[in-house]
């Protein structure tokens, strides 16, 4: 299972909880709205992509999306964690794709089935390397999604419907959140589709953090 390096402390990717809609901009484009509470689904951690990787685009799909993110990883898990505290628990960010086959979820969606496959297949948790969670104000970080050089997504966490502490707070009232759980915290407006020779640069400047991602047919 993937290993994450934050400093001197090494740890196993374990569960990845992933927020569907946090951006009002997003939630339009997609025809929808934010409820009062976060709307969480969950990828396994086989889908995980570090940095160094390719994108294989699964044969299955013919719409595969990026959506850019703000990833935080809990250093210490618990249960009906306060919203006050819960910044306490995080260990480290990265930002990452919650790639998503659209088409599939499209029709998930229609059926009323879950949204696993179109969410969850190998290579679906991409991640760039993670910086320490120490000095860096989750509410107040901006970074972009570059696909062969044209800016495609821009990120404030100011315009978060929730932040991550009220996630964290949340989530952990639900399941048991646990050393090395990954959230995924949501994604600002500007998905769309990514092909075969796509170079995705994601860049957070305010942290000195890039990373670029080649995509290829799998
Ligand atoms: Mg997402």
């Amino acid at each position: 299972m993937a290993m994450i390096q934050i400093g001197e402390q090494q740890y196993r990717i374990n569960n990845i909880f992933c927020v569907a809609r946090n951006y009002h901009a997003h939630a339009k484009e997609m025809g929808s709205s934010i409820a009062d509470e976060p709307m969480v689904f969950i990828k396994p951690n086989s889908a995980v992509l570090q940095a160094g990787a390719a994108i294989e685009l699964p044969s299955w799909s013919s719409e595969v999306h990026h959506e850019l993110e703000l990833v935080a990883i809990m250093g210490e898990g618990g249960k009906n964690i306060p919203a006050a505290d819960a910044l306490t628990h995080v260990a480290g960010y990265a930002l990452g794709l919650d790639l998503t086959a659209r088409d599939v979820q499209a029709a998930a969606k229609k059926a009323g089935n879950p949204w696993t496959l179109a969410k969850g297949f190998d290579g679906s948790a991409v991640l760039t390397d993670f910086v320490a969670a120490e000095g860096v104000d989750s509410t107040a970080q901006v970074f972009d999604l570059k696909i062969n050089g044209q800016l495609r997504q821009h990120a404030n966490t100011r315009d978060m419907a929730f932040s991550v502490a009220e996630l964290i707070a949340w989530i952990s009232t639900k399941f048991t959140l646990q050393s090395g759980d990954l959230i995924y915290t949501g994604t600002p407006e500007g998905v769309g589709a990514i092909v075969a020779g796509d170079l995705l640069e994601l860049e957070w400047a305010q942290v000195q953090l890039k990373a670029s991602f080649a995509v290829c047919n799998a």
